[in-house]
């Protein structure tokens, strides 16, 4: 036997958007332990809970090892070939396609997904099908920072840099529990202000959560309320003359409109919007106004709303009207939540999106990427967002969908509906690593997806960098990396399109064969990559300048990197230049809108979800970690101590949680970190870990208009002794 060797392999964690570097220690067949990447800037060798344990998520019985098809009559799995899946789903979509067109079919794909695959995926759907029905899970949340950076600032760029966290004079953390969702940002937030004690920390957020704990001003608002804050503290800005009127004139548009509109949100009527004393708003104002150097940062609980939009460009108008943007320890950072919701973004992995920050809709934009792919022209119409996508599967609109590496029983909204379209459609298709998901519960045929670790990958993380990612094992069985799933797919599609004599779009080809093999001629991750590179030649976030060698040998770049450059960008906009017609930022003046689905007489409770410190989505990872259960060992609901007891519930206790589409039982957990009226729920749990606990099945279908976000962050419930 050949004796087992000690390797290592450079990666990044799998989970957040933060991104963190991973040294993978493995035998060459298995991995054996992780550590942190001392040379990684996002992390410098520090890992949280969750990146320290994956070497113990990685193998199992549960992984997915062989394409596998299922009659929906039984529960039996029968194993097929890879030739056999990938002809059996070409027949099916061919059949659709030439039938009903290609608009018939779609793709739902995951923030988790690498660039390469994200960029596969994305030609697949748009380039070769004809279809922009190609939606992400990071549809649900960051969709909004997408639109709201580019609404203010032409493009969706994030335009800070982890570095900004150690050299701000005061941090803004809105709708963000750092602590939990980004721990090692937290850590480097607390060893700032450990540092720096005069650091200046406003969080606001409806619940107290432990990104509080180190706060000076604490803003405990109302669910939904943050365009009424960020107007509020805006209004007090200009009557205390803290805001930049030269940068203003130089280098925005926009701003009486926006002066008029903040001129209604007088600190009384702000501070009553929200529900917190007026004392509050302006010591928050007056931190953000006085401060030499201020960064926002927001997640979930901005995007994942009705209004995410407005948030979203709401807060970044504070920013703009006080030139706190393009300089050291100044600007407005989302952080993603997912590894690659930004490489997804990058690549055009949206309905609406084409790759290198183009747009589906923009005629130029099509053009320049049908020189590009070498086809004749693209759909002009965005596709379908997540929630109307699972909507018009339902309807009978959308005959198939194939879903990759994310699981939307557990994660979309108002989850009866994605049961009954899962249920309804003629062929749903779940590429994954996992056999057990909850969707794996409703597809037909299951294609097996090597997972982290077990391939090479390119991520972008929360601040715009790229990190090279090694294959440090094989994956087991006949698991394939997921753009290697794709490409071998569109060869079987092509000949399926040329048995049915089904027309080509253009005369570049001979036959779809002929197509195939032109536009996928992907013999590795490389060649996809310098693919993807020629497509960002000139756009904001050129990376004409990086080559796998140079991420190998520097570390992970920034974006842009263009041809020629010596390193990335760390900051964007420092010049005041930005990437509207205009080169000028834009201030939007919404007005505040409440809440998609209020409280009444029958349902007087708002549930808001969320993450745990110890667990990632739907658990599929982490869910195999003893240790990760260790603080919360299952479901619970958070209430706040008067609520409990007037529904008579103790610590404990099994509540019902009731809204206007499901139910759940839940543990009680009486808190005093909430605030009255309010109900907090986690999101990870689904029916492998709590049966009746899937708190999806409470949340509704609401999204923002601009983004399609849905509006997990407030439903309207009932709770009842169970
Ligand atoms: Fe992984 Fe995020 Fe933890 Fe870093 S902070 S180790 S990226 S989960």
């Amino acid at each position: 036997s050949v004796p087992l060797q000690r390797l290592e392999s450079k990666s990044v964690c799998p989970y957040c958007g933060t991104g963190c570097g991973v040294i993978i220690e493995h035998n060459g067949q298995q991995i054996t332990g992780v550590r942190g990447d001392p040379d990684h800037p996002a992390n410098y060798g520090q890992l949280c809970s969750k990146g320290s344990t994956l070497h113990l998520s990685c193998h199992g019985s549960d992984r997915a090892s062989e394409p596998l098809r299922r009659d929906r009559t039984s529960s039996d799995w029968t194993a097929l070939t890879w030739n056999e899946a990938l002809t059996q789903m070409a027949d099916s979509w061919a059949e659709i396609i030439h039938r009903q067109g290609p608009q018939a079919v779609a793709l739902y794909v995951s923030g988790q997904l690498p660039t390469e695959d994200y960029y596969v995926a994305n030609k697949l759907a748009k380039g070769f099908i004809g279809t922009n029905h190609i939606d992400t899970n990071s549809r649900l949340c960051m969709a909004s920072a997408v639109t709201g950076y580019k609404l203010s600032l032409g493009m969706d760029s994030v335009p800070c840099a982890y570095e900004d966290l150690e050299e701000t004079d005061c941090l803004f953390i809105v709708g963000a529990n750092v602590a939990y969702a980004h721990p090692i940002l937290f850590r480097r937030i607390e060893a700032a202000k450990l540092r720096r004690p005069e650091l200046k920390i406003i969080v606001a957020d409806p619940r107290r959560t432990p990104t509080a704990s180190i706060a000076d001003i604490f803003l405990p608002l109302k669910p939904g309320t943050d365009v009424a804050l960020f107007h509020g503290m805006l209004h007090i800005l200009i009557w205390d003359n803290h805001i930049d009127r030269e940068y203003i004139a130089a280098h925005t548009e926009g701003w009486d409109e926006l002066k008029a509109r903040v001129q209604n949100y007088t600190p009384q009527r702000a501070a009553e919007i929200c529900q917190i004393s007026e004392a509050e708003l302006r010591a928050a104002a007056q931190a953000f106004g006085a401060a030499p150097s201020v960064l926002s940062l927001w997640c979930q609980g901005l995007n994942q709303s009705s209004h995410g939009t407005d948030k979203n460009s709401s807060l970044i108008n504070l920013h703009l009207a006080t030139g706190q943007i393009g300089r050291p320890g100044a600007g407005p950072f989302s952080l993603t939540g997912q590894p690659n919701a930004m490489g997804g973004r990058e690549t055009g992995g949206m309905p609406a999106l084409l790759p290198g920050h183009r747009e589906v809709a923009n005629p130029e934009h099509r053009s320049e990427m049908t020189a590009l792919w070498g086809v004749s022209n693209l759909h002009p119409q965005p596709g379908y967002t997540a929630v109307p996508l699972f909507q018009a599967v339902d309807r009978g609109e959308i005959e198939s969908i194939w879903i990759s590496c994310t699981n939307p029983v557990l994660s979309m909204p108002d989850q009866q509906q994605v049961q009954r379209a899962l249920n309804r459609a003629r062929l749903v298709v779940l590429q994954d690593s996992y056999l057990g998901t909850e969707t794996a519960d409703y597809c037909d045929l299951l294609l097996p997806a090597a997972s982290w670790g077990e391939r090479e990958a390119l991520v972008t993380n929360s601040e715009r960098r790229i990190s090279h990612l090694r294959k440090a094992v094989p994956a087991p069985g006949e698991a394939r990396p997921d753009w290697m799933i794709y490409r071998d797919f569109a060869f079987a599609l092509g000949e399926a399109l040329d048995q049915l004599q089904h027309p080509l779009p253009d005369h570049r080809d001979s036959s779809w064969h002929d197509r195939a093999q032109r536009l996928f001629d992907f013999p590795d991750s490389a060649s996809i990559f310098r693919e993807y590179q020629r497509c960002t030649q000139g756009r904001d976030l050129d990376i004409s300048g990086l080559d796998f060698a140079l991420l190998d040998s520097q570390g992970p770049q920034q974006w842009p990197f263009p041809s020629g450059a010596k390193s990335g960008k760390k900051r964007l906009y420092s010049d005041g230049v930005f990437s509207t017609p205009s080169g000028r930022a834009r201030f939007h003046a919404p007005e505040f809108q409440g809440v998609a689905e209020e409280i009444d007489a029958r349902y007087p409770l708002r549930l808001t979800t969320g993450r745990l410190r110890d667990q990632w989505h739907s658990m599929s990872r982490t869910g195999k970690v003893a240790a990760l259960f260790a603080s919360d060992e299952e479901a619970f609901l958070e209430i706040y101590p008067e609520d409990a007891q007037r529904l008579k519930l103790q610590n404990e206790d099994l509540a019902r949680v009731i809204s206007r589409r499901g139910h759940n039982v839940l543990r009680v957990r009486i808190q005093h970190n909430l605030q009255p009226g309010l109900v907090f729920a986690p999101m990870h749990f689904g029916r492998r870990f709590a049966p009746a606990a899937l708190c999806n099945q409470l949340t509704l279908p609401a999204i923002d208009p601009v983004s399609g976000e849905p509006e997990f962050k407030h439903t309207a419930v009932r709770i009842e002794p169970a």
